[in-house]
């Protein structure tokens, strides 16, 4: 064992960085919680942690650019074959977000985590933890509300892939929009041939250097990965109380992404290419490690896209397709919305039936593919779902879900970003037969 212990440190440093940073963050936290530190204190352990979070997602802008003009310049030469790459990128988008649904659903049923009302053992009174959450929930959902209706939010995710705006795109973190534009630019820099040439080379080398700092962070996120997860754990409130509570159905849950993560994904990827699933865990296990400490698919997806790119899969495929994996497929999210709007439902006696089930399956993908991926975002779309079967006046619950979501959440991301990982080597592989290998230099 010393041997083996000893072989992975030498050669793969960093994953054992990373997995010693979740553990230490979590005994820590665990054993943190009971100190009732100050404020102040837990900003100051927080720090590290504060810090990987805004240099990942200060990259994520400059990342997604110049990698999608740069994926789409690229594939100037295989332009009819990239279609069906495309095609199949999002046949798989979709049903791994239904099928991850559908599972959800089969669990949530078979546990029924919703009997025994859990919910009425919880004080949402004044100066309770639950209510703090409450009014968490509604400062977030004051502006999702705009789009409660599924419909309304359907619509409102096409018209932010076309933002009226590029700055407030940026600003606001609109991935669909910046993608769009991202697009437009690269297919227009390729129909000009030589004469954009100089601004292509600009575009691929500005890409490499974004390259270069993802490296540097990655060395050092193993130490705010590990702050990330231990102020968590200590601002969790009523932890204690609320995982015996909420037990059933922090279990269907995590049964839920476990399965579909651990068996069906990797299954997916064995049948689709006859290749071991392990490696592709190995080649992933920094972007799970970071989505768990992150809690966001978005911050992640530099490290998404090293990672694939270290593994030899095709930059113009990584460059081109993760990005919008990150924003429209979670299959996590996916799962997690069918699972806690079936519980609500189940805590308060109410039977969906067929067509309530089925409306919860689609406005549960819809709602996965309107997230966006950052914390809790699977909370606030979950609104619509709730609309959508009419138990709207339950949304309050949301606030004693939110007391656990800080780690469900954490697991979630991981499914959405291993959604995208095995999205990503399967296309990649299969495109080999459709796409012509254009010499793109790797960028890891
Ligand atoms: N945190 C998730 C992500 O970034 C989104 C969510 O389900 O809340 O992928």
């Amino acid at each position: 064992l010393r041997r083996a212990v000893r072989h992975c440190i030498q050669h793969e440093p960093l994953l054992v960085a990373t997995l010693a940073g979740v553990a230490v963050g979590i005994v820590l936290g665990v054993g943190l919680s009971f100190a009732n530190l100050s404020p102040l204190a837990l900003e100051i352990i927080g720090l590290p942690g504060d810090l990987l979070m805004r240099t990942l997602k200060m990259l994520v802008l400059p990342l997604i650019t110049a990698s999608v003009m740069a994926g789409v310049c690229a594939l100037r030469q295989s332009t009819a074959d990239m279609g069906k790459v495309a095609r199949y990128t999002l046949l798989y988008y979709f049903t791994t977000t239904m099928g991850a649904v559908v599972l959800g659903i089969v669990i949530v049923n078979i546990i029924k985590p919703g009997r025994g009302s859990p919910f009425d053992q919880f004080d949402v009174g004044e100066g309770s933890c639950h209510a703090a959450n409450q009014q968490k929930v509604a400062s977030h959902t004051s502006s999702a509300g705009q789009h409660s209706s599924p419909v309304e939010a359907f619509l409102g995710v096409i018209k932010s892939a076309f933002p009226d705006n590029i700055f407030q795109a940026a600003a606001t973190m609109n991935v669909l929009g910046i993608i769009t534009v991202s697009l437009l630019m690269g297919a227009a820099l390729s129909s000009m041939g030589a004469e954009a040439g100089p601004m292509v080379s600009l575009i691929n080398i500005f890409n490499d250097a974004i390259g270069k700092i993802v490296n540097w962070v990655i060395w050092t996120s193993p130490i705010g990965i590990a702050s990330l997860i231990i102020t968590s754990i200590c601002r969790a409130c009523n932890l204690g109380a609320t995982l015996v509570a909420l037990g059933l159905f922090i279990l269907a849950v995590l049964l839920g992404l476990l399965l579909w993560g651990f068996i069906v994904l990797p299954a997916v990827y064995y049948l689709t290419t006859r290749r071991n699933p392990g490696q592709v865990y190995k080649g992933f296990s920094q972007a799970m490690a970071t989505a768990f400490g992150t809690d966001s698919s978005n911050a992640t997806l530099p490290i998404t896209m090293r990672s694939a790119i270290t593994m030899g899969c095709d930059p113009r495929i990584v460059q081109f397709f993760l990005p919008l994996g990150t924003t429209v497929n979670m299959n996590g999210t996916a799962l997690y919305e069918a699972v806690t709007v079936i519980f609500i439902a189940q805590a308060h006696g109410v039977v969906l039936g067929a067509a309530g089930t089925v409306i919860v399956a689609l406005t549960a993908t819809l709602a996965a593919v309107g997230a966006a991926g950052i914390p809790s975002a699977g909370l606030v779309t979950m609104l619509m779902v709730l609309q959508a079967v009419e138990l709207e006046q339950f949304a309050g619950d949301i606030a004693i879900i939110l007391a656990v979501d800080w780690f469900l959440d954490r697991c979630r991301t991981v499914v959405n970003v291993l959604g995208d990982s095995f999205g990503t080597v399967i296309i990649d592989h299969h495109a080999r037969k459709w796409v012509a290998p254009v010499a793109v230099e790797s960028r890891s």
